[in-house]
Parts: structure tokens; C-alpha cells; sequence
């Protein structure tokens, strides 16, 4: 019979409804059906994960490839990633796992923490990376690897959307020890229309992420005539000079054309004169990436 995991983090609502309470979305879910990011559901009237236990990407990658230049460096890290997703980026690269679901086949299979850990150590990965789809539609299993691999001496990696509820974030971000924020626009207008999403609590995850003293890098993917003018460039770089720190690094990749997003890849001289722009501004940590 296949096994759900219990969620974390919802309500209960009228006519066996629930709320989830994980991120922001809050979405309201009734009976038999998902929320937005398709990995959590509700059965008679309680969320269940089905991500947890179910990584459909498992890989070992350089930690570089994170993108992390700055953490264990010329490591490799131990990256697993599930189905789901809770933003709406019409850019996604990497839709074939955030827009997918689980089949009734997928559900029959179960991996759980420790087994993870295992082949961590097995492999002799310094790091378990949360990586490939949002890790937050996971968060559960998260916490629960990353607790274990804590006490096998592993470093935990976090790449993230940053787009999560304060309460489940006040649990999960405390087991990482790296983390990488995906910040897909400057402005709450990017946000809307490229990602159905809001800026303001991304915002407040990178602050949260630094006062945890979590090692903090950042990317961006630059998507021409979307986010790449360079005046609202300058005032993202005055927002992570004032809250995080100008050594924090910064990351800008090309983008290609994928998913529901037609318009042509990113040039590599609009990333050389946002870098040229960054390193002016008195940064010191700033790559490229995808050129
Ligand atoms: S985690 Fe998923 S189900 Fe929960 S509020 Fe966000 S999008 Fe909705």
C-alpha cells in the first residue's frame, strides 16, 4: 500500500478543507486535490506530502555547480530534488521536475532519510544539496535529512526560491549551512508577471538566512529586456550592500529559452556589463554563469 507522509505546517477549514500554511501561496485545498506546487494533498481532510520519501533526481555534482564559489570549494555534494514547484515561473529551466506530479507508480516507491545519508557517506560527499526542484514543497523531508546528516558530520546545502512561510522556515533554515536564494527579478512587478509571485518575503528569507549566519550566495537569471536594466540592477545592489553585505556572492547567469518563454538567450555582453557594474560598485564575489 503506498505510504504518505503526514505534512507540516496547514489548517483545517470547513467541509474537510485545509490551508496550507507552508509558503505564501497559502493555498486553500479541498477535499482530494493539491495545492498550486502539486506534491501536497489533501485526504479526507489532511495534508499529506507526497514528495517526501520520493526524490525523483538523485546526482553528485561539484558544489560549483549550485552555484556555490565560496562554500567547500572543489567539493562534491550529494543533490537529490522531487517533483513540484511554488512559484510560476514562465522561464522555469527545469520544468520537466517542477510541473510534474507523482504518477500512482511513483508513490510506491519510498526512500527514506537515512538511506540518503547513507549513500551521502557512501560516496564520500562532504554535503547534502536540496537542489533541481524548490526545496521548500519538500521542506519536511529536508528537515528530516538534514537533521540526520547533521549528525553524520554533513553539511547541508540549500538552493531555494526563498518564497516560504516564516514558520517553516524558522525550522528548516537553521539545519542549513549553505544556502543559495534564486532571485528571479528586482521589483514585485518582475515577479508577477513572470513568476505569479510576490518579492517581499524572497526578501525577507535572504535577511533571515543572513542573521542565521547561514553561508549566503545569490543568483539571478537574466532574462533580456526582463530583469536586466541596470538601473534597477543598482538599486538591488544598494538592497544587498544594506542588509547582507557587499561581500556576499552574486551570481548572474544567461538564460535560455524554455518552458512557456520564447524570448531569445541572454547576450553574454548584457552579463559582462552587469558584472562591470557590480565589481564598480565595490563587490568582490561576482560570476557568470551559463556563457
Ligand atoms: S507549499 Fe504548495 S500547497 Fe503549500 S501553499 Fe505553497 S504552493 Fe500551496
Amino acid at each position: 500500500m503506498t505510504q504518505l507522509s503526514l505534512a507540516k505546517w496547514w489548517t483545517t477549514l470547513e467541509n474537510n478543507a485545509v490551508r496550507c500554511e507552508l509558503c505564501p501561496r497559502h493555498c486553500v485545498i479541498p477535499e482530494n486535490a493539491h495545492g498550486y506546487c502539486a506534491v501536497r494533498q489533501n485526504h479526507s481532510g489532511e495534508l499529506f506530502s507526497l514528495a517526501f520519501g520520493r526524490p525523483v533526481s538523485i546526482a553528485i555534482d561539484p558544489i560549483e555547480k549550485k552555484p556555490l564559489a565560496r562554500f567547500l570549494p572543489g567539493t562534491r555534494t550529494f543533490s537529490l530534488g522531487t517533483f513540484g514547484c511554488n512559484l510560476g515561473c514562465i522561464f522555469c529551466q527545469n520544468d520537466s521536475l517542477s510541473r510534474e506530479t507523482y504518477t500512482e507508480t511513483d508513490l510506491g516507491q519510498f526512500i527514506p532519510p537515512e538511506q540518503l545519508v547513507e549513500l551521502a557517506q557512501e560516496h564520500h560527499c562532504p554535503s547534502i544539496s536540496y537542489t533541481y526542484n524548490e526545496p521548500t514543497v519538500f521542506a519536511e523531508y529536508v528537515c528530516d535529512i538534514a537533521r540526520l546528516a547533521h549528525a553524520a558530520g554533513l553539511k547541508n546545502v540549500l538552493v531555494s526560491n526563498g518564497f516560504i512561510e516564516d514558520q517553516p522556515a524558522d525550522e528548516l533554515y537553521p539545519l542549513m549551512d549553505a544556502t543559495n536564494i534564486d532571485m528571479k527579478g528586482f521589483s514585485q512587478s518582475f515577479y508577477d508577471r513572470m513568476c505569479q509571485a510576490s518579492l517581499a518575503p524572497v526578501l525577507h528569507s535572504l535577511e533571515k538566512m543572513h542573521s542565521l549566519g547561514v553561508h549566503l550566495e545569490i543568483t539571478t537569471l537574466v532574462i533580456p529586456g526582463q530583469n536586466d536594466d541596470l538601473e534597477e540592477l543598482s538599486k538591488w545592489l544598494d538592497w544587498v550592500d544594506a542588509h547582507l553585505g557587499r561581500e556576499t556572492p552574486l551570481h548572474f547567469s544567461a538564460y535560455h529559452p524554455a518552458y512557456r518563454c520564447r524570448i531569445p538567450r541572454t547576450p553574454p555582453a548584457t552579463l559582462y556589463a552587469i558584472r562591470d557594474l557590480a565589481v564598480q560598485y565595490g563587490f568582490p564575489n561576482v560570476f557568470l554563469g551559463n556563457i
